[in-house]
């Protein structure tokens, strides 16, 4: 296998390492749990970035129960909750003004004893005004405290495929605030207010659709737009995780049923008129007033005043009326603007092309800085894109997985990458210092290790030998087998002089047919020995030439040991080299140690 294969298959090893590992980590509820609240303040983020292009329905309009307003109650009627006579007169004064819907973010639930005048005025009003809209709340009390109540069958509607709804354990209820009786007898008109909020406590999702007691429940909002938008309610439907309302009108659900709050802006984005006001106005009959700020509008009334505690967390403000949480979602309704928040499959997708473009930048770039700048500059790229995709396409792409998977990415490659390069350096170091033929020491190294031994033992004492080896009428052996089988003979002997010599001994091909070992820590006597040793097995083993026969071979050997035959490593060469012509001179196939 070649370098650049193995190389590519320890990326691609790493690569998919990181993703199982990070999948399996984000199935551990903990850290699912930590991600997912990260990915909400991303969320935040965006949503407060994306802001200023956003514009929110000016037909959409709150009266606002504000901490003024709450004053002026409490002056007039001495306490909240006012009698309900009250709202009965603001209804009427405000249908003067020929609203489009007046829908209250208010709760009148069932009277105690016997009905008051104001329940009863309530009652006519409701049921004169079928732009009047009222709510209820969801709960999931015991029935020892309240028995859950049979709601009328015209509040249900009929959703079909709504499974995702009735499965979801946060839209599930068991029980219900029930609204007085009497105004559930005089119209249908009952949403539903209930909201869910993120662990840390801000509302990101308000849910379309309730279920309770077998049935599909719409929360007020809903209602609202059906009618605004006058669609029939037994032809809207859940597909593909998507509540469909009209062609152009669809809204994307999580998969708990829930949808993606798309904000408009600060608390007061929609107009607020304090309930004082309105109550002045209708007082003094200033139709003019009435006229100019709710004619023809989708009024909301509700609490804002932080004594009332129906305030909120919202990614963009911390003090959020509930009431504009409405308007906020029937304006995401109205204009079709909701946010799609991708699948998990998404994210993971983005994950592998955001890890694959890093990946690519640290094997690309020799240089540190650049590929750490690189891999910057794609991530910085990539939030940009998230910004700009949530901006102009309401998708909210996820950003978390896939900043963590780049990030133990990038640190993994980075580790590879040493790892490999360690591996290549000492590849080519071994090239560097080996002889091509015989797998030997080179030349070079023989040369280097000489020199180390010779300062060795000069400064610290003690001894080491060089052995010289040449192989007998070697020219002769190539001229009568061919040069492949001088080859083959050549590879055999350095075999054979690696296995006789200890590991820390030193073979190099010195050149052509010649050969040495270093001996470190090695004297005269016992370098002599080696050199029999080597001798003697050379010349009793036969060696397999390239045509499968079989040949004897005998070298002559030279040993110089230091510092008996000299100290530089010219002078120890020498001393070897004439032992070695001695031996020559002398018949050859022998070791010869001295000179005369
Ligand atoms: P002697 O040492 O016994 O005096 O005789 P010799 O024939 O071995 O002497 P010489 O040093 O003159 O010749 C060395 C020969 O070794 C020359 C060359 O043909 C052969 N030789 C050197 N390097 C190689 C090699 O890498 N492969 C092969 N096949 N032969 C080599
Ligand atoms: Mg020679
Ligand atoms: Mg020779």
């Amino acid at each position: 296998m070649n370098k650049k294969k193995f190389d590519f298959i320890v990326y691609a090893l790493i690569f998919i390492l990181v993703f199982v590992a990070v999948i399996y980590a984000g199935k551990f509820y903990t850290f699912g749990k930590f991600i997912m609240g990260v990915e909400y303040k991303t969320f935040d983020i965006r949503q407060n970035i994306i802001l200023p292009h956003k514009e929110n329905n000016n037909n959409i309009i709150i009266i606002a129960v504000d901490d003024p307003s709450y004053e002026y109650i409490t002056e007039n009627f001495g306490t909240w909750p006012v009698p309900r006579d009250f709202w009965a007169k603001i209804i009427n004064g405000l249908q003067q003004a020929n609203p489009k819907f007046i829908a209250f973010d208010l709760l009148f639930t069932k009277r105690l004893g016997t009905l008051e005048n104001g329940d009863l005025q309530l009652i006519k009003a409701v049921k004169d005004n079928k732009n009047v809209y009222l709510s209820m709340n969801f709960d999931n009390y015991p029935s020892l405290i309240r028995k859950p109540p049979v709601l009328p069958e015209n509040l249900k509607i009929n959703l079909k495929n709504g499974d995702i709804i009735k499965k979801s354990h946060l839209l599930n209820f068991s029980n219900c605030r029930n609204a007085m009786n009497e105004l559930l007898e005089v119209t249908p008109n009952f949403g539903f207010i209930n909201v869910t909020r993120d662990d840390d406590g801000i509302i990101r999702y308000i849910a379309p659709f309730f279920y309770y007691k077998n049935g599909y429940y719409p929360n007020l909002t809903t209602l609202i737009a059906l009618k605004y938008l006058n669609i029939d309610p037994e032809k809207i439907y859940v597909k593909n995780n998507k509540l469909v309302l009209d062609k152009s009108h669809i809204i994307p659900l999580n998969p708990d049923g829930r949808a993606v709050v798309n904000w408009y802006g600060k608390e007061g984005t929609f107009e607020h008129i304090s309930l004082w006001e309105v109550d002045n106005a209708i007082n003094n009959n200033d139709i003019d007033f009435l006229k100019n700020k709710f004619e023809n509008k989708i009024i909301y009334i509700g609490t804002t005043v932080t004594a009332l505690a129906d305030i909120k967390s919202t990614p963009v403000s911390f003090m959020y009326p509930g009431v504009e949480t409405h308007a906020t979602f029937l304006n995401n309704i109205l204009d079709n603007n909701f946010i799609t928040h991708f699948s998990f499959k998404a994210d993971l997708i983005v994950s592998v092309i955001l890890c694959f473009l890093i990946g690519f930048c640290i094997l690309r770039f020799e240089s540190v800085t650049y590929s750490v700048l690189c891999s910057i500059i794609i991530v910085i790229l990539y939030l940009i894109f998230t910004v700009f995709v949530m901006d102009f396409f309401n998708v909210w792409l996820g950003i978390v997985l896939p900043m963590l998977c780049a990030t133990v990415i990038f640190i993994a490659a980075y580790i590879a990458k040493y790892l490999l390069k360690s591996k290549d350096y000492e590849h080519t170091y071994k090239l560097a210092v080996t002889d091509g033929l015989t797998e030997m020491y080179n030349h070079r190294y023989f040369q280097e290790q000489m020199i180390m031994n010779v300062e060795n033992v000069s400064r610290y004492g003690g001894n080491f030998s060089l052995v010289l080896i040449d192989i007998d009428f070697f020219k002769k052996f190539n001229d009568k087998h061919g040069h492949q089988s001088g080859d083959a003979v050549l590879r055999q002997v350095a075999q054979t002089i690696k296995k006789n010599i200890r590991t820390s001994d030193i073979a190099c091909r010195y050149g052509g047919e010649e050969m040495s070992i270093i001996l470190t820590n090695t004297a005269k006597e016992d370098a002599k020995t080696v050199a029999k040793k080597v001798w003697s097995a050379v010349r009793e083993r036969k060696f397999e030439l390239a045509d499968g026969s079989w040949a004897n071979v005998t070298i002559s050997v030279g040993v110089a040991c230091m510092p008996d035959n000299g100290s530089s490593p010219q002078e120890l060469i020498e001393y070897a080299d004439k032992c070695l012509y001695k031996a020559k001179q002398e018949g050859r196939d022998q070791v010869v140690g001295e000179i005369d």
